[in-house]
Order: structure tokens, then sequence, then C-alpha cells
């Protein structure tokens, strides 16, 4: 039997290396893709306050190409998200998040894995994929502790979120994670997956809780196959009544 190719993803740093833990890093798309999306949204005047606020101005002009330290990273999405308004600062980070996975799935996952968990069931892909953002959490996660569960639903758990650490907040802020998440999830395994926020550190929640469903928006396939066979039944009927 051929082997199934694993799927490797990590956050767009270099490869894994045990050492790196301990630094506490994460990837520099945290960094560059929220870059990206400030000057898509033609917001070049905001970065440059943003990111001298947040005491991350040299980014603007030399943005990290490997894994960074991860308290400037944090210290710069809180900033993004205290200086814009709510609305704004989530549109900006589901973009960065969207942008970071589109770098990943260009880079880091082999075009064979994502061959092969476009054609499986979204069930079985669900698994592999989780399994994969599992391997290279801390790439995502920094040094906060990753865990993700395949059942029902997907949940991914980040308990001491760097990117929300002393954050205070009435509802949850870790946008660019989920849309980073959701991204991932609707390429590779249904595009009708959404990835909700349950529970957030900021809020002062015990871990922050993702939640990808794709079952709650009606699968396209699904309407044509109802279709195909209500199509059926009635022809069954035409020639029974020959
Ligand atoms: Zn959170």
């Amino acid at each position: 039997m051929k082997q199934v190719p694993t799927p490797t993803i990590d956050g767009g740093g270099v490869q894994a290396i045990g050492s790196e833990v301990a630094t506490a890093k994460i990837g520099p798309n945290a960094v560059t893709q929220l870059i990206n999306a400030l000057d898509a949204a033609g917001l070049q005047p905001a970065a440059i306050a943003i990111f001298a606020e947040a005491g991350t101005r040299d980014w603007l002009t030399d943005p990290p190409t490997a894994m960074v330290d991860e308290r400037p990273v944090a210290m710069l999405h809180q900033t993004l998200r205290k200086l814009m308004p709510p609305q704004q600062s989530a549109a900006i980070l589901a973009d960065a998040g969207r942008r970071t996975a589109d770098y990943i799935l260009a880079n880091r996952i082999p075009k064979p894995a994502q061959f092969v968990l476009k054609l499986l069931p979204a069930p079985l892909a669900a698994r592999m994929l989780v399994s994969a953002i599992s391997a290279h959490a801390w790439t995502f996660a920094g040094s906060g502790r990753f865990s993700g569960r395949t059942g029902k639903s997907v949940t991914f758990e980040i308990t001491a979120n760097p990117l929300c650490a002393g954050e205070h907040s009435d509802s949850q802020v870790c946008v660019w994670h989920a849309a980073v998440f959701q991204r991932l999830f609707q390429v590779l395994v249904s595009p009708n997956t959404r990835v909700v926020e349950t529970s957030c550190g900021a809020r002062g929640d015990d871990c922050c809780r993702f939640v990808a469903d794709w079952k709650s928006i009606p699968d396209a396939a699904n309407i044509y196959a109802k279709r195909r066979s209500h199509h059926l039944a009635g022809n069954s009927e035409t020639l029974s009544a020959r």
C-alpha cells in the first residue's frame, strides 16, 4: 500500500529545532503578513503609528525573515487592537491570518500532501490536518501550550497564548489565529469551514479555544446529492407508473 505523504506545516519560520522552543519564538508571518494586510488596506500611516507605539518600527523597513521573539510580536498585535476601532483591527488581523495560511499553503505544505487531503473525506482530512498543525504548533503558539482534538468537530486550544498575554477584553481577541486555522481548513478540508474562538485568555478564560466546523453550513455536494436522489425517486415513480 502506498504511503500517504505526511503534510508538514509551520508558521513560516526555519524548520523546528528543539532549542528554539526554549527561546519562545513565533513564525515571522505574525509580523510580515500584518504589514501586508495594513498595506493592502491603504493603512500605511496607521501602520507607522502602531509599529512605533509597539516599539517595533524597525520591522516596517526590515521585516523579520526567521523565527522571532514572541514578546514584541504580542506587543504589536495588542497595540493594533488598542489603537484601532475593534471592527477595523479584527478585519486587519483576519486578513493577516488568511495571508499567513496562504503563505503556509504555498511554501510549507508539500503539494502531494495537499492533493491527498483535498481528496479525503472531510473528517479524515481534518484529522490529518490537525495532526500536521499540532506537530508545528510552536511556530503559531510560541510558549503557549497547544492541543488539537478531532471528534464531531475540531477543537484547538492554546493555553497561555503569548499573543494575548496580559491583555484584558470583554470579548475574544485572537482573530489572527482563528483566521489562520479557518483558511487552512477551507482549502484542505471543506470550503464551508468556519473557525470561531469560543474562549479567550484575554477574557479571563482558561485558554484560547477555537472550534472548526464545516457541517453547520449546508454542504453544496450534499444538496446536489439530495437533488439527485429526489430526481431518481421521481424517475422510478414514472417508470413504475408505466
Ligand atoms: Zn484568545
